[in-house]
């Protein structure tokens, strides 16, 4: 939730309990939804907030019969409050992904860039291919490691700390990500998040945005993958993950 203490923004309410109670804390007033994707994790809340919200749910067209009343499409841009959210279209998880960029440097207080994405990328890992396309995953990882360094990813699950194990067996002799590790046990530890992580960690932990690095590659033949380019070094690592 994006709030400047009078209203809200809410991405992805899987469910409606945990919001309301946030806004009737803050009496705050719930102006704006946006919605990735289809699961039922990310879309459960939208009919029980339907009744305190004042303003549109912004998501793909597929899911108008969910609840979303403004389709949203690559290049759109959506206001809330100073800031504006910049569409993406991230296919990969699912065809109909979204993700949500606001580029906030822009803004008057020059604040970190924010991205919601959904199931898309995770803190050291990414999202299943439910629709089937490793390709569409892979131009979309490629697209969203273009985004400036200091962007806050606002992944929509704590997945870091398995996610970490895999990334261990994928690439041992990575210390960034043995630093990392060690952090977010520390925060888990103490029962906090460890998202939002940061675009600069994520190049060099997370193995899914470093497909070229010569001792994933190496990992990854030896499971037995053949690997041709990074296409083929994605699809094997989602393979593999899959199973470990
Ligand atoms: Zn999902």
């Amino acid at each position: 939730m994006i709030h400047d203490g009078t209203q809200a923004l809410v991405v992805d309410p899987g469910e409606a309990a945990p919001v309301l109670r946030v806004l009737q804390e803050h009496r705050l007033k719930l102006t704006t939804i946006l919605v990735t994707h289809r699961h039922a994790d990310h879309v459960g809340g939208l009919h029980d907030l339907e009744s305190v919200l004042t303003g549109p749910v912004y998501g793909p067209a597929s899911l108008t019969p969910h609840g979303v009343d403004q389709v949203v499409h690559d290049g759109d841009a959506i206001p809330f409050l100073n800031l504006v959210f910049q569409v993406f279209e991230t296919p990969g998880h699912t065809q109909e992904h979204l993700s949500y960029f606001c580029d906030t440097s822009a803004t008057e207080n020059n604040l970190t860039p924010i991205l919601f994405c959904g199931d898309t990328l995770f803190s050291v890992g990414c999202g299943r291919f439910f629709d089937g396309h490793p390709e569409w995953m892979l131009n979309t990882l490629n697209r969203l490691a273009r985004l400036p360094d200091q962007t806050k990813i606002c992944s929509a699950h704590e997945y870091t700390l398995s996610n970490l194990a895999f990334a261990k067996a994928v690439e041992p002799g990575n210390s960034a990500r043995e630093d990392y590790e060690s952090l977010c046990h520390e925060r888990r530890s103490r029962q906090e998040p460890t998202l939002p992580t940061t675009l600069s960690i994520e190049r060099k932990v997370n193995p899914f945005l470093r497909l070229n690095e010569p001792e994933i590659i190496a990992s990854v033949k030896q499971q037995g993958f053949p690997i041709t380019d990074p296409l083929s070094v994605l699809t094997a690592l989602r393979a593999w993950k899959n199973a470990f």
